[in-house]
């Protein structure tokens, strides 16, 4: 048996890194659990990028919703010149980013944090006592290891741990069950990306078109590309493998294959009638197939979408959003888009982390109690980030206090969480 610690986080995406370094900040002896081999989660798991949107112009000045570590990370990027900024069709800033910096950037500042750090272990089984998770077992090359801790924060973005715990979660959209879409994401090499792009109007038209004649497997409804800081590179987010269970071993093995056969279409498709492709390389496809949703929590309290379209700001605010609620259609074609007006934003309560049944775990990322609604709108990179970061801070707190997590002092964590850079709204 290992050191027993004071807290365990399983996932080493953006809400799991920052949930650790923000728990090390508060004086916690943190340990970090990754089934991969690099920290950034979906980013280098999935290759998924860029980092949307999340700021809104408030008393007329454009205010960054999503500050703290995930603007530290980014400003960490940008110092090494490693992203690329550009304005969308709604005048929106994004920014892409290279993966390979982030994985020695993550690295730096977990070790930084004195965070221990477990790679290449997969939550396999948790052991509880009443209502306090006691230790969490990892499948490793060596065996099974056994970690103790006094609180944990569950950043597996399937809601993993909490799902071994039997403590209630919900499973895609509330009609069905359906989840959003997978999506493997590629890259393509060697791209003349100015005529690429010149020429993407009339590659989508024809896209449509042989979509319409049932060409492809691949139900998306257009080829959707993304420039890279590199400008020979081209990041792909366009194959959609719907009505798959993405907590479903055998779903995700077929998902797997049939997004990698869409890969293969909708390259050779380009490949005859994209501009710029012609000496272009599939360079890689991601790792994994990307999840945008799977399970979530049944917490304190449910955010929906209703909460999100009439902008509400919770007392107990930990993180704002406004990204859009972009919901990739779970059955087949299409993507729904709900814009928040200019300066509207909501705030994600503390209660969203806090699951039923357990008094030492919190849960960070995309996998918080919501609705199908809201969580098409914060499950973007910087949001959980900042969701993350809470988990952690309020975790420090009740390590300070010894309490469980429905009694960390609310404006005690506001207050940290404000000091250290993070935008709540009040
Ligand atoms: C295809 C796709 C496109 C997207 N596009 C964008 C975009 O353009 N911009 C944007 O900002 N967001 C985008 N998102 C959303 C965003 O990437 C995710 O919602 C976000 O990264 C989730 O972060 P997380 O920390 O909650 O989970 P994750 O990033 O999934 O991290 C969870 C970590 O836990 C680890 N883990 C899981 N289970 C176990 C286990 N049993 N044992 C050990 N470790 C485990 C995983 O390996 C992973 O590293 C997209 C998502 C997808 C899938």
């Amino acid at each position: 048996m290992m050191k027993k610690y004071n807290l365990a986080v399983i996932g080493g995406g953006f809400s799991g890194v920052a949930a650790a370094i923000a728990a090390a900040r508060e004086g916690c002896q943190v340990i970090i659990i990754e089934k991969g081999n690099a920290f950034g989660g979906a980013a280098v798991n999935s290759l998924v990028n860029p980092f949307m949107p999340n700021c809104a112009k408030i008393n007329g000045e454009s205010t960054e919703l999503s500050g703290g570590i995930f603007r530290n990370i980014a400003n960490k990027l940008n110092e090494r010149n490693s992203t690329l900024t550009y304005v969308t069709s709604r005048k929106l800033i994004e920014y892409s980013f290279m993966e390979e910096e982030l994985k020695f950037i993550l690295n730096d500042m977990i070790c930084d944090a004195g965070v221990d750090v477990l790679f290449h272990a997969y939550l396999c089984a948790v052991k509880k006592d009443g209502e306090q998770i006691k230790s969490v077992t990892v499948a490793t090359k060596g065996g099974l290891m056994e970690i103790e801790a006094d609180y944990f924060i569950d950043a597996t973005g399937d809601a993993q741990v909490c799902y071994l715990s039997d403590v209630p979660t919900v499973l895609g959209r509330e009609t069905d069950h359906l989840c959003q879409p997978m999506t493997l994401c590629f890259r393509l090499g060697n791209v003349d990306s100015e005529r690429f792009w010149a020429g993407r109007k009339k590659l989508n038209e024809k896209y449509k078109a042989l979509l319409d004649e049932g060409k492809f497997i691949n139900p998306r409804e257009n080829i959707l590309a993304v420039k890279m800081p590199i400008p020979s590179i081209l990041h792909f987010n366009t194959t959609r493998v719907v009505k798959m269970d993405p907590t479903n071993a055998l779903d995700v093995s077929k998902a797997e294959i049939i997004a990698r056969k869409q890969v293969k279409e909708v390259y050779e498709f380009m490949k005859e009638h994209a501009e710029g492709l012609e000496n272009s390389y599939l360079m890689m496809t991601a790792p994994e197939i990307g999840v945008r949703e799977s399970r979530k929590i049944v917490g304190e309290y449910v955010l929906t979408e209703q909460d999100a379209r009439a902008f509400t700001k919770f007392d107990d605010a930990i993180a704002a959003c406004n990204y859009e609620i972009d919901i990739h259609n779970p059955e087949g074609t299409g993507t729904s888009h709900y814009f928040f007006p200019v300066g509207k934003y909501y705030t994600i309560p503390y209660r969203c982390l806090i699951p039923k049944t357990v008094k030492n775990m919190l849960v960070a990322g995309r996998c918080i109690s919501s609705d199908h609604g809201a969580q098409a709108s914060y499950r973007i990179m910087p949001t959980v980030c900042c969701i993350g970061e809470a988990a952690g801070t309020a975790i420090g707190l009740a390590v300070k206090n010894n309490v469980e997590v429905r009694k960390v002092d609310v404006k005690a964590l506001q207050k940290t969480l404000k000091d250290n850079g993070a935008f709540l709204g009040i």
